[in-house]
């Protein structure tokens, strides 16, 4: 593809150069502006909302927070002495990344509503022309994606939705000038988001309908506030906060070791969770129904102080007949009943395998990557780099995700390994680097039969962690401490060098 090819008809505005472009301002994004900022390498961010946050600011829905304790959950490099909680509040995690932002000077690099919605590699030029729906173009030597992917919500195409003609939206863009007091309140889908929403808002609503297809595994979990004494010691006493994160980490690196290696041992949780709903739930037909048959871990275990005494509510309905059609007050299931409704809230997760095809990438020889994704499915080398993608890199990309601990841990192994393939083009005095094809099908060959063995792919449900082929895309295959230790080299044999001694193109930063 040449220089002339990329510019789209009707645009004015004159290119941005910079040597690296960053897409998005969550946990991937500014921890990657944090790298290029201490390895002196120019940068831009590329955001579609106005504030920074990723999946901290769009999910504002009552009862957010996150599930792996936030002193794990949270930069190695910024520990924070004063979370509030064990596991925190959204608003917190919020704040957490936007003073992140501000000590690290990043809104000054950020564009914000700047939507990416295509970017293309010139082979002549050794440079990605990324474009925003706005018609910005920007020219960059390097182009990272921290795009995340679980911020696309999924609303299930439902027949009849559009006539509903109360208020409805999703978990993730929830709309807080509806109040739910005294109102009949659906809840369709029961994961992660819907396990915080139910026990937040069953006291105030009149009924709430909760719509089940598959019943989570939900343990206990503490979380009462940290006594100021606790978070004095966390601040003040050397070691306390790297001891904590150490054994939460190993902890849930156990949990890991289940899930990945001896799913048999998973049973342990099971009964965790089956007591939970015996001491949660007095009536044994609705104990039946919330109770999984599959192994727990095959989905996100989910973790909640009061989940269960949320649905034994008298004011809450677990619904598991099949939703068949919505009408314009009401939702109707297999069983023929319509059930009326002021308002539903869909927390039916987020659009994750096929969250790629959003923006259109192509690279050497115009190769297109969605295409190729469609075709092949989502594969990276090392999560992170795709071959024939020169300087293209993921954050959390494939199989890079995680069933039961910190992602940040994933991101900052991945962002360190950014930062290391980019001193390695200078160091080669080349222009760009891609994975080898054999070095990427060699890995993935690798993770894939590892995967065979894990209670994902073995233990009997349907996750989002599958593809429409049943095959995982979203997962690391084994221990995360593995992956930091891959990710600690880049070796230059897994990879082709671009343009070794050629001049960088005119007009760009070098
Ligand atoms: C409710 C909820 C709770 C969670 N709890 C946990 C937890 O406890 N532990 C855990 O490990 N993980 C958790 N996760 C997963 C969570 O998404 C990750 O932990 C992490 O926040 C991902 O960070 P990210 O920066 O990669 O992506 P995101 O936070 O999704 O940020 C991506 C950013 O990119 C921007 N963007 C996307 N596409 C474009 C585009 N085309 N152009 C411009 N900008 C774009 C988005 O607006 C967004 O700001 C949770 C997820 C949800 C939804």
């Amino acid at each position: 593809m040449t220089v002339a090819e990329h510019a789209p008809e009707g645009t004015t505005q004159k290119a941005v150069h910079t040597r690296a472009l960053i897409i998005g301002t969550g946990f991937s994004g500014l921890g990657m502006a944090i790298a290029l900022q201490k390895q002196g390498v120019d940068f831009l961010i590329l955001e579609k909302a106005g504030d920074v946050g990723g999946t901290w600011r769009d999910n504002s829905y009552p009862g957010c927070a996150c599930d792996v304790p936030s002193h794990l959950y949270s930069f190695s490099f910024e520990p924070k002495a004063t979370w509030s909680k064990l596991f925190s509040p959204q608003p917190e995690i919020w704040d957490y990344l936007k003073g992140v932002a501000e000590k690290y000077g990043l809104r000054r690099y950020i564009r914000f509503d700047s939507f990416v919605d295509r970017a293309h590699w010139d082979d002549a030029e050794y440079r990605w022309h990324v474009f925003t729906t706005d018609g910005q173009e920007y020219v960059a030597q390097f182009l990272i994606s921290g795009a995340g992917a679980l911020h696309i919500p999924l609303i299930p195409d439902i027949e009849g939705k559009d006539e509903f003609r109360g208020a409805s939206f999703h978990s993730a863009q929830w709309d807080h000038d509806v109040d739910l007091t005294g109102k009949r309140v659906a809840v369709i889908g029961t994961g992660a988001s819907a396990i915080q929403i139910v026990p937040s808002i069953v006291k105030d609503v009149d009924e709430l309908q909760l719509y089940q297809r598959t019943p989570p595994w939900v343990v206990p979990r503490p979380n009462k506030p940290f006594p100021e004494a606790v978070k004095n010691a966390f601040a003040y006493v050397p070691g306390l906060r790297l001891a904590v994160r150490s054994g939460i980490y190993w902890f849930l690196e156990g949990l890991g070791y289940a899930m990945t290696r001896r799913p048999a041992l998973l049973r342990g949780v099971e009964l965790v969770g089956k007591l939970n709903i015996r001491r949660s739930v007095k009536d044994k037909e609705l104990r039946r129904r919330l109770t999984p048959t599959y192994t727990a871990g095959c989905k996100r275990i989910l973790y909640s102080p009061n989940y269960y005494q949320g649905v034994a509510n008298p004011k809450c309905q677990l619904i598991t007949d099949r939703i068949t059609r919505i009408t314009s007050d009401g939702i109707v299931t297999d069983d023929g009943v319509e059930h009326k409704v002021d308002v539903i809230v869909y927390a039916t997760g987020f659009h994750v395998t096929d969250s790629y095809t959003y923006v259109d990438i192509k690279g050497a020889g115009g190769e297109d990557l969605v295409d190729r994704w469609n075709r092949e499915g989502v594969v990276a080398h090392r999560g992170v780099a795709v071959a024939d993608m020169p300087n293209l890199f993921f954050l959390l990309g494939p199989n890079t995700g995680l069933g039961h601990t910190s992602v940040v841990f994933m991101i900052e192994a991945q962002v360190r390994y950014v930062a290391i393939a980019i001193a390695e083009v200078d160091r080669y005095d080349a222009q760009a680097l891609a994975p080898s094809r054999s070095a990427q099908d060699r890995e993935n060959a690798e993770l894939q039969a590892e995967l065979g063995h894990t209670v994902w792919n073995t233990g009997g449900c349907r996750s989002w962690y599958l593809d429409e082929h049943g095959v995982n895309r979203a997962l690391w295959s084994g221990m995360t401490w593995e992956y930091w230790r891959d990710m600690r080299k880049l070796k230059p044999s897994e990879y082709q060098f671009f343009g070794v001694g050629q001049p960088a193109a005119v007009g760009s930063p070098r």
